[in-house]
């Protein structure tokens, strides 16, 4: 059956986001998502309640992640879906990758501190969900809690975003690691929000001519951090590349994000939904 409404990009406590898994689940049903991915930063530790949830509440559901990966000294964001979370390459891999984070963090909070903001990583680790997991996302909640800034995105725009004082280069993994791994767990992999990144045309072409031939399947085209032109401008590679188009809000929380789960508009009907490559 075809799905009426999936949403196949969103967070939980587990990494960043302010919902417990079982909780995300409840609110998907309750916004009419009848077929739903949770997709957590770097971690499948919510993928078991968030399935016992989901299936008793009568949605499909998928396992998915978030994987933090570099390309050309790019930070990007791939999405893998549908595949067996016990397989070790990729629960190995995480556990890696997972691993620099805190020393990231470290360097973060010395830098605001440089800047006449101490205590910064403290107050940001004082609000992780997950010890293994501490994001930017954290940093930005702990600065706005004392006035730094009126939102979040408000901190990340003069704070937390390349060439502000907070921002501090890291190792992820590359992309060809991030698919071996979705891969050997019989997933999917999915480019997350290619409208976020910072890349010319020429650029954003041979990182999916790389995705594409490393087995990439699909993008996200709808996607809660795409504008109206992203949508278009996306839908237009999808079609070039031959790609499946996923369709995901990127939901961490009531007060902090703009769409809601399930709460997007539908794919263009001509692209090819990514569900059909998931069994
Ligand atoms: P990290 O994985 O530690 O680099 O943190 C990335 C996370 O920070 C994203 O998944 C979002 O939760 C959050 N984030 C990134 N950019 C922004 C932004 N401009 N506004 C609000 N949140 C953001
Ligand atoms: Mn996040
Ligand atoms: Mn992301
Ligand atoms: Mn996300």
């Amino acid at each position: 059956m075809s799905p009426a409404n999936f949403d196949f990009h969103c967070h939980s406590t587990v990494s960043d986001g302010l919902m417990p898994p079982q909780e995300v689940a409840a609110r998907a049903a309750a916004n009419g998502v009848d077929c739903w991915a949770l997709t957590d930063h770097d971690d499948l530790g919510g993928l078991a309640a968030a399935r016992t949830t989901a299936e008793e509440l009568g949605l499909r559901f998928y396992n998915g992640v978030e994987i933090s990966i570099e390309w050309n000294e790019i930070p990007i964001h791939i999405v893998g879906l549908g595949f067996n979370a016990e397989q070790p390459e990729l629960v190995n891999g995480l556990t890696d990758l997972r691993s620099g984070r805190l020393e990231r963090a470290r360097r973060m909070g010395d830098a605001l501190a440089a800047i006449g903001i101490p205590g910064v990583f403290e107050g940001a680790r004082a609000l992780v969900t997950n010890p293994q997991l501490i994001s930017r996302a954290h940093f930005a909640r702990y600065l706005v809690s004392i006035g730094i800034a009126p939102d979040t995105s408000g901190v990340f725009q003069h704070y937390l975003v390349p060439g502000k004082p907070g921002y501090v280069t890291h190792r992820w993994v590359s992309l060809a690691d991030a698919l071996g791994w979705i891969h050997a767990a019989g997933g999917v992999a999915v480019v997350a929000h290619p409208g976020r990144y910072r890349m010319s045309g020429g650029e954003m072409r041979r990182f999916l001519d790389e995705f594409h031939d490393l087995g990439g399947q699909a993008i996200e085209v709808m996607s809660g951090s795409h504008s109206p032109d992203h949508v278009l401008h996306f839908a237009r590679l999808a079609r070039h590349y031959a790609f499946h188009a996923s369709r995901g809000s990127d939901f961490h929380g009531v007060k902090e994000s703009y769409v809601d789960l399930g709460r997007l508009p539908q794919l263009p009907q001509d692209l090819k939904p990514v569900w059909r490559l998931l069994q």
